[in-house]
């Protein structure tokens, strides 16, 4: 049986790739990865669903123990990505989805060269700062110091390999899972189905 993708998704903070991902996961069914992070829980946010919400140390042991395929400080917080879930997974067959910041997708990239890297942007930095003000769950000194972390993931997004603008929620749901699809049909994902036609057509 061929391996799940790993699929990496970034986007900057209030670009709505939360929603997009929850949206591929109820839609399409693909398999979400939790993170482990110390931030706080957000109101409505539940422990085991949205983040395993950890202490520093518990974190810091998570680290010391290799239980991460990544993490990563992201304003004055950690984040990362548990190795167990994503590992059983792809090897039932199953895509997994890791929603994760740029100095993590690189990490990931590295150790999974096959991974497909998405980034998901506004229309613009107006939108943007917009969106975070209207969650309404930041502070302003939390939204500036955002908006001031995607000045620098941007310089990340020339990595990614595609870059898909949620301006529309149901068109991006369905283009990224278009992309998705057609990872599974690229030839190096099926060299060995190639090799079984060609056997089987002529007979032997
Ligand atoms: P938030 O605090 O808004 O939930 O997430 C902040 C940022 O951390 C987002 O860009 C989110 O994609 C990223 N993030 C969430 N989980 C992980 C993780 O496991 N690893 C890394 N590197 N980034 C993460």
């Amino acid at each position: 049986m061929k391996n799940g993708n790993l699929i990496v998704i970034s986007g900057f903070s209030g670009a709505g790739k939360g929603t997009v991902v929850k949206r591929l996961v109820k839609d399409y069914g693909y398999s979400l990865s939790v993170s482990a992070t110390t931030r706080a829980p957000r109101e409505g946010e539940v422990d085991g669903k949205d983040y395993y919400f950890k202490t520093t140390d518990e974190f810091r042991n998570l680290i010391d123990y290799n239980g991460f395929i990544e993490w990563a400080q992201y304003v004055d917080n950690y984040y990362g990505t548990p190795r167990k879930f994503v590992e059983e997974e792809m090897a039932k067959g199953n895509d997994v989805i890791l929603e994760i910041e740029t100095q993590g997708a690189m990490n990931v990239k590295r150790q999974y060269p096959d991974a497909l890297l998405i980034f998901i942007t506004a229309t613009d930095a107006k939108a943007l700062r917009e969106r975070l003000a209207g969650r309404g769950t930041e502070s302003e000194e939390v939204i500036d110091k955002r908006m001031k972390r995607a000045a620098e993931e941007a310089d990340y997004m020339e990595q990614y390999e595609y870059i898909v603008i949620n301006d529309d929620l149901d068109r991006c749901v369905q283009t990224v899972h278009s992309i998705i699809l057609s990872k599974s049909c690229e030839r190096e994902r099926n060299i060995d189905f190639i090799e079984t036609t060609k056997r089987e057509l002529k007979g032997n």
